[in-house]
């Protein structure tokens, strides 16, 4: 039976998560046909060591470059099928090691699953690496730290040979670890911050607080535009738009404007919990980094944070800018977040914000007014949508 060419998936740091590893391959397996869904032909085999993707035809590079951004993978490598006979396999062998230039080092590596097979591994590593050597004067055997491998593996029905591998995004499936609420915003930072959280197998909600008319719509439009590039790594994500306009305004008219940055982040984080705890939510995230602008010196971080009730993780808390940059132009959000469009913090901005803010003014500001109404006012006008990934979006 002549089968199509297979993609054998690896998972890595999966492996060592002991009695969880079914549920891991089966959210992984899962995700990998969600983010796959446009190939039609594929057909999937999930096995408790690796997860074969029978290719049917389909494109592979294609399929490859779509496969090197679902995260949970460590690598991959395209199988190919040859004959179950010993000739063919060493054809293919050399067929693979034609392409390998210079002086090199390699090593075989067969496995004979089906015991009928004439040759055992031994006589086929031997088999294949006699013929290599006699054939490119350029090769050495390696059996230690090989240049590179060839593996082959003789199943019942078929051999499967391989040699390369491609990396793939690592981390762990999207939506392992549970659910998080993430605070968008339009800038650079937290589409990567959301990004590392779902690698890490976090899914996703995000809420974004908007302004209008103070904002205009044209920032609405670039969230839903970088929600759309992070829907390759989670293929569909809820969105909450907080109208937050009249908090906003009143924080300028009761506190001091160096504080005003702080408390209209408290703000944000009182109805980032709440939205997170009636969503099961587990935690909040952002796109802080430690020490890049005024609301984010630890001192204001701890200010900011005091009175949240949920944990808050930085993905970005140490990151420098520009790796926080290449991250961006890597997930295919950089040329979104910089379109020049003011989000609420933009418009508000005051020019000597404080980066030491006290906990005591902090508290005196906020009881100036009593701002309950108005947080229950922007909660209950929350506007929720959900984006998926587009046909064709590729
Ligand atoms: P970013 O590039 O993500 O906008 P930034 O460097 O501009 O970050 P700030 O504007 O101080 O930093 O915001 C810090 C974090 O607070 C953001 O990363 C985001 O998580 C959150 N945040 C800021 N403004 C909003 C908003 N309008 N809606 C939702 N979250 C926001
Ligand atoms: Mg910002």
């Amino acid at each position: 039976m002549q089968h199509s060419n297979i993609i054998m998936v690896r998972f890595g740091e999966l492996s060592t998560k002991g009695k969880n590893i079914r549920e891991f391959i089966k959210k992984l397996g899962q995700n990998i046909k969600d983010g796959l869904k446009s190939f039609p032909n594929l057909t999937y085999d999930i096995k408790h060591d690796h997860i074969y993707i029978y290719l049917n035809n389909e494109d592979f590079e294609q399929v490859k470059f779509r496969l090197s951004l679902i995260p949970g993978l460590l690598s991959f490598s395209l199988c190919e099928s040859v004959n179950k006979d010993i000739d063919s396999i060493v054809n293919k062998c050399l067929e693979l090691a034609k392409e390998v230039e210079g002086n090199k080092t390699f090593k075989v590596v067969a496995k004979r699953i089906d015991k009928l097979f004439p040759f055992t591994s031994d006589e086929i590593n031997r088999k294949v690496a006699g013929n290599l050597l006699h054939n490119y004067p350029n090769l050495k055997v390696d059996v230690h730290n090989p240049d590179f491998k060839i593996h082959i593996t003789v199943r019942e029905d078929i051999v499967y040979i391989y040699s390369k591998s491609y990396p793939g995004l690592g981390g762990y499936p999207t939506g392992i670890a549970g659910k998080a609420l993430m605070l968008l915003s339009g800038g650079i930072d937290s589409p990567v911050a959301s990004f590392l959280m779902m690698k890490r197998g976090v899914r996703l909600e995000m809420i974004h607080f908007a302004a209008p008319p103070y904002t205009s719509e044209q920032v609405i439009v670039k969230i839903k535009d970088i929600i759309k590039k992070l829907n390759v790594f989670q293929p569909s994500i809820k969105l909450y738009i907080v109208p937050f306009t009249e908090i906003q305004k009143k924080i300028y008219e009761v506190c001091d404007r160096s504080y005003a940055i702080t408390i209209m982040r408290r703000m944000m984080l009182q109805i980032a919990s709440r939205v997170a705890i009636n969503h099961k939510d587990i935690v909040l995230c952002n796109g802080e980094s430690i020490g890049q602008v005024a609301s984010q010196t630890l001192q204001s971080i701890r200010a900011i944070e005091k009175d949240c009730i949920l944990p808050i993780i930085r993905p970005l808390a140490t990151y420098d800018k520009l790796d926080i940059i290449k991250l961006s132009k890597f997930i295919g959000t950089y040329d979104i977040s910089i379109r020049p469009y003011e989000d609420c913090c933009t418009i508000f901005s005051v020019k000597n914000p404080t980066t030491c803010p006290h906990f005591d003014k902090v508290n005196y500001y906020e009881s100036k007014f009593d701002f309950s109404n108005l947080l229950d006012e922007a909660y209950k006008n929350i506007k929720v949508e959900m984006i998926s990934e587009e046909e064709n979006y590729f």
